[in-house]
């Protein structure tokens, strides 16, 4: 909280949770009903069917009341067997969580070293399975937006690196800080289990984890034997057909989701993905325009959902956080892991129009300035100009 009086609405611009729109907070207050009852059973199945397009599928989608953590754990358990042997690329602080959540379960864990400034490279993904002619990786774990960073990885051209290697290791993908903000499509991608969770682009609240399931994990599922209670897939397929659960779900999320759902749907997925490359677009002209440098170094990479900003050596990010929150109420993300004091993350993505990233950028500007850095203005109005010409 701020020390000064707050005279608005906090802005919450880390890259989630992010600010939550008022209808969906509005359905998350009412009575929780029965979840064994007819009402909630209709709900269920309306809301996990209508989450298919969101992720670009028509299979199975399990829903835990769980964060992405969980999502991740559910996602290996389900599909490996311990001592199976996993490739991870380091795209950042995640991608070394989930290496490290793998390690802890007993599989083998590789790691593709990276600089946290690049995504996933199919090429570097080619060249380790021609390495692996008997088939010794089970599964390929890779983070789609990784939310440390503001870098995306290729999906569509790491599983063609797969097919063209004719490998049979499942491919997992992490999508937690990009479904329903970017165009992701499990079933025409090739993907085997799709991680989400509920805080980011489905503006909602933390609690929801979700796997998306293809043909390919389902089969692995009936013989993997890594340990699995809670998270088992099993009593959860069924949902969209029955809609119950094998125990007490996060029901006034699932009535939350329901109204996000719609959110997305009046604003039709295509412009909500047209909307987040815009503001991204916009935030990176803001920060090139400050005379600051944009974390990712591959143009092609950048994220739609936030920019992680690197500060000046000697400059220290946490302390230009504090004086924003300070004097505008504003949450900006901190550095993760290896970037810690060194970056600051701008959240752009769940329900965000133009002025209230206008707005958000106006206090970075000022935050800057207050911080002794002398950041030009023509940073915001450069952002401006991208979304005015748009
Ligand atoms: N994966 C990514 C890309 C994330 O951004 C996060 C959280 O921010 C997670 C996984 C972990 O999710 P949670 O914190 O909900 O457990």
């Amino acid at each position: 909280a701020s020390s000064l009086p707050s005279t608005g609405r906090h802005f919450l611009q880390i890259p989630g949770p992010t600010n939550v729109p008022d209808p969906v907070l509005r359905a998350l207050a009412a009575p929780t009903i029965d979840h064994r009852g007819p009402a909630f059973a209709e709900l269920a199945r309306r809301v996990v069917t209508r989450l298919g397009p969101v992720f670009g599928t028509t299979g199975p989608i399990a829903l835990y009341p769980s964060s992405g953590t969980g999502a991740w754990e559910a996602a290996l358990v389900n599909t490996l067997s311990p001592g199976d042997r996993v490739l991870c690329f380091e795209t950042g602080h995640f991608a070394v969580l989930w290496q490290e959540l793998a390690e802890r379960l007993g599989l083998d864990v590789e790691l593709v070293p990276g600089d946290w400034r690049h995504g996933a490279d199919p090429a570097t993904l080619a060249a380790r399975l021609a390495h692996d002619p008997q088939h010794r990786i089970k599964a390929v774990c890779v983070v789609h937006n990784e939310t440390s960073t503001g870098v995306t990885s290729p999906v569509p051209l790491l599983r063609r690196a797969l097919d063209e290697a004719a490998h049979p290791a499942l491919f997992l993908v992490d999508t937690v800080s990009s479904l329903g903000s970017t165009d992701y499509r499990h079933d025409e991608w090739g993907v085997d289990v799709t991680v989400a969770g509920s805080q980011k682009g489905l503006m909602l609240p933390p609690g929801l984890g979700f796997n998306a399931l293809g043909p390919r994990a389902l089969e692995a599922h009936r013989t993997a034997r890594l340990p699995r209670a809670y998270w088992d897939w099993d009593p959860l397929l069924d949902t969209a057909e029955h809609g119950r659960f094998p125990y007490t779900p996060a029901t006034n999320l699932l009535y939350g989701l329901d109204v996000a759902l719609d959110l997305l749907a009046a604003e039709g997925l295509p412009q909500v993905f047209a909307r987040h490359a815009r503001h991204a677009a916009a935030t990176r002209a803001a920060v090139r325009g400050w005379g600051l440098t944009v974390l990712c170094a591959d143009p092609r990479a950048h994220s739609s959902t936030l920019t992680a900003v690197l500060m000046p050596d000697g400059q220290d990010a946490d302390a230009l956080r504090a004086t924003v929150l300070d004097r505008y109420d504003m949450s900006l993300g901190n550095g993760l892991g290896r970037l810690a004091g060194r970056v600051f993350r701008i959240g752009h993505l769940g329900q965000l129009s133009d002025l209230h990233l206008a707005g958000a950028l106006a206090g970075v500007q000022m935050g800057l300035a207050a911080h002794g850095f002398p950041a030009d203005p023509a940073g915001l109005t450069a952002a401006l100009d991208v979304m005015s010409a748009a």
